[in-house]
Parts: structure tokens; sequence; C-alpha cells
């Protein structure tokens, strides 16, 4: 590690000490927490008012550097922006679109798999291949999907010799065009196993692989969710591009992001410790609200979980909360580990008030499926905008919210309506067409394989094709 490389560190205090490319490619840290950097860096008013105009590519790795230092410079950064962004099929990258006097919309979905998580993806790709090359390492990822993930996932790693990668998801409990996305990739480097069972087994399997050493061993596991750093540092980039855009740093602006394993909001977050003037950031959550009761009444309790036409928001727990935990803890390990023991004992936290005063920047607000059906009809009949289901929630709350009226708020629209296009159709009577570079896809030959919902039956099957 260089003298001047920028560390990270353990949200439990009690793993090896990690510079940029080691946190890239490892997932949880050894201790059960999540990397962070040791400290947020800042940037001046006069620093951010200097980011004005520049395009999409250049941002991203001014914003990034002070995270990579040691390991990439701006420069580098920059080369491998500029081919992770490539693929996407706006000039602007992340289009921001106006729709009345105080409301936007940031559209984040015009990568190759129509979600916002190409943005974090796409260049988490680029970083793999960087890190790896010139070495004769060999990463094998495995992951679990409800849907978005994996396709981005795959389309961010397929073709690439250093990488294998295993994506399992619950067998007909995707949306047809979710599984194709992932199913019609077919470079040797990709398998897809459809589990017998639901999104929490294929999980479950996911994380005992991780500790099983006739595997992670034999093969160098890595993973690809949100918990991994550098795809929240990749977030973090477009809130700076918004907010540019309206006038930062000389205004201040609210977010509203529709929000599941916090990892988008949390890149929010950062982008204010580093100095970014944000007013506000609602966390918009659909009926699974766990983040709503934590921030409004300080209960984290876990509740089963309810389906919806929102599926990236269902979810029992926030994985990235802990890294908010952990701030608001005063950055202390040792009671971040003691909080998340007894939460996994006991499946309930409390949050008292001081500490919720702490990150008051947060707002929460929960939308049931009349609420975004609301939003969804408001944004197409007033401002001809379809938006997906979860952009309708985040629409939702931050209509509800009540932000000053000079205080501009921008809705994150996180997936191409036509994702999700029977739920769209529901709300809205438009039936959204697939993009272009998508319109063949169900025409598209298919290759995944169906495995019993049995550990020993997907190990075998991983062990059995995975290249050493
Ligand atoms: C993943 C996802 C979300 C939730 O983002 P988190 O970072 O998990 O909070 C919201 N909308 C869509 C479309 C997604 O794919």
């Amino acid at each position: 590690m260089g003298n001047n490389s920028t560390e990270y560190f353990s949200t439990r205090g009690n793993a090896d000490i990690l510079d940029f490319a080691g946190v890239t490619l490892t997932g949880l840290a050894g201790d059960g927490g999540l990397y962070v950097p040791t400290h947020w860096p800042r940037f001046t008013p006069e620093q951010i008012k200097a980011m004005r105009g520049l395009d999409y590519v250049a941002l991203a790795a001014r914003v990034m550097a002070p995270f990579t230092q040691g390991v990439l410079s701006e420069d580098e950064l920059q080369g491998l922006c500029k081919a992770a962004y490539g693929s996407f099929a706006h000039s602007a990258i992340v289009p921001l679109k106006q729709l009345d006097s105080q409301h936007f919309l940031l559209e984040l979905f015009h990568g190759p798999t129509l979600a916002f998580k190409d943005v974090a993806l796409q260049l988490l790709g680029q970083l793999f291949e960087r890190f790896l090359s010139g070495t004769d390492k060999k990463l094998t990822i495995v992951g679990a999907t409800s849907g978005d993930t994996g396709s981005a996932a795959i389309d961010a790693v397929a073709g690439r010799d250093q990488i294998e990668i295993f994506m399992l998801h619950p067998h007909d409990r995707v949306s047809d065009v979710q599984r194709r996305q992932m199913t019609t990739i077919l470079a040797p480097n990709v398998h897809n196993i459809a589990i017998e069972g639901s999104f929490d087994d294929a999980q479950a399997m996911v994380k005992r692989m991780f500790g099983d050493r006739d595997v992670n061993g034999p093969l160098t596991l890595s993973a690809v969710n949100s918990i991994n750093w550098a795809r929240l540092m990749a977030q973090v980039v477009y809130y700076f591009a918004a907010a540019l855009r309206l006038g930062s740093p000389d205004r201040t602006i609210a977010f509203s992001v529709p929000t599941g394993n916090f990892g988008d909001v949390f890149a929010g977050y950062v982008a204010a410790q580093m100095g970014l003037p944000i007013e506000r950031l609602i966390v918009a959550t659909n009926v699974n609200d766990i983040l709503h009761r934590a921030l409004a009444n300080g209960d984290y309790s876990v509740s089963g979980v309810t389906p919806t036409a929102a599926p990236s928001m269902d979810i029992q727990v926030s994985s990235n909360f802990e890294r908010l935990l952990f701030d608001l803890e005063g950055r202390n390990g040792a009671a971040t580990l003691a909080r998340m023991k007894a939460f996994e004992a006991s499946g309930q936290m409390q949050i008292g008030p001081e500490m919720r005063s702490e990150g008051d920047i947060f707002i929460s607000a929960r939308a049931d499926a009349d609420d975004m059906a609301l939003a969804m009809r408001w944004a197409y009949e007033h401002c001809g905008e379809v938006l997906d289901p979860h952009t309708g929630i985040a629409l939702h709350a931050a209509r509800a919210e009540m932000i000053a009226p000079h205080i501009p708020v921008v809705t994150l629209a996180t997936a191409h309506p036509a994702k999700f296009r029977n739920a769209v159709e529901r709300a809205t009577g438009v039936r959204p067409a697939l993009p272009q570079r998508l319109a063949n896809l169900f025409e598209r030959e298919e290759r995944f394989d169906i495995l019993p919902g049995d550990y020993d039956a997907v190990r075998d099957y991983v062990l059995a094709k995975a290249v050493r």
C-alpha cells in the first residue's frame, strides 16, 4: 500500500485495512462489517464550482479521485469511466428532466440493462479487469438476484478472460424481461442458474458458499452486490451531476430515492459529507418499510416481505444501513459491532432520538400501491412522462414531503418503464416499448440450468463448471 493511499476500514472495527484495489476485489470485511474510507474527503465550494461544465466522464473522475488515491490517478479513472459509460444510450449519461417548477427527474436507466445498477456495475467491470490484468488471478463472482443486479452484473463482466460469473435467480419468480436479459448472454464465462426456491433461498446459498472452504479457497470468490464499496462510490457522482446542473454549490438541492438496500441513498449521504449542499435526502420505501419506521420512529425491526410491483425495494433488511449506523455511532467500530450482533440475534434495533437527530439529513416516506399508481398517473397526465414503479414511489415521496418551494427536488429514476411493462400499463394505460437495443430480446436464444433448492447441488455445479 502506498504512503498516500486512501485507506478503508471495517464498520465493525476488526478487519484488515485495505487500499482501493483491495476493497474493490473483496466483498464483506473479514469481521462481517462493511468497508468505508477512514475519513470522508471534502471539496471546498470553489472546488465544486470548478466542476461546472465538466462532462459526465470528467466529473466522475474528479469526484471519485479522492477515493482511489495511491491506486488510480484522476487520468486513469477517466479512461476507465470513458470505457464504462461508452455503453450508455444517452450522450448525457444521466439526463435531468424537469417535471414542474420544483420537481425534476434524474434518468439513471440509459445503461445496457435499463436500470441504475449499470452506472456502478459497468465501472466495476472495468475496475476488475484493471486490477486483474498482468496477474494470473482468476475471480469467480457468485451472486443471487431478484432481477436487476443479475443482468447488470452479467453485462458488465461477460466475455472477460479472468472472471467467471455464476448468477442464481429464483426459478419463475423474476419477470420475463429480467430473466431474458440474463439468460440470453451466451458468453462462456456466464453461468445462469435458476433455483427452485425463493430469492432468500438463493441468497442464503451464496452466503454459505463464501464461508465454505471447499469452494472459497480453491476458487477466489468475489461479490458484486451493493456492499461493494466501488459500487457506492460510482453512485456519488450523479448527485454531483444533478446538483451542479441546478446551480450547486450556490443552491441546496433535495433528492428523493427509491430505496431497498440503502446503497443508492447512502451515496447521496456521501456526496453531502464531501461538501455538496444537500438539503434533504428522502428515503422512499414501499410497504416493506423497515427504513421508514427506523428513520421516523427509531424502530428498525424485521417483519416479513410483501411482494409488490417494485420488487427491487421488497427487502427485509437493508445491508448498507450499517454504514450509516457506523457514522451515527461516531464511527465507533466496537459500538457498531455490538449493535449489529444484538440485531442479528433479536431481529430488532432501537435507534435513539440523539442518533436520529445526527442523521437528520434523511427524511422518509412510505408509498402503498395506490400512492404509487397516483404518482405514475400524475407524471403521465401532467408531464407526459412514463415512470417505472420504483420511480413512481420516489416521486410520490418527493411530492408528499413538503420541501420549501425554492428548493429543487430531484427524484432518481432508477429503471426504464419497459422493464416493468405490466405494472406500468396497469397504472397508466400505456404499455412502454423496449428500447431499440433490446427490441429482439424475445427472439434471442436463452441458456440456463435449473437446479433444486439444495446447497450441495449448487456447490457441485459451481465447482464442476468453474475454470481454475
Ligand atoms: C436496486 C434498485 C433499487 C434500490 O436501490 P438500493 O441501492 O438497493 O437502495 C431501486 N430501484 C431499482 C429499479 C433498483 O434496481
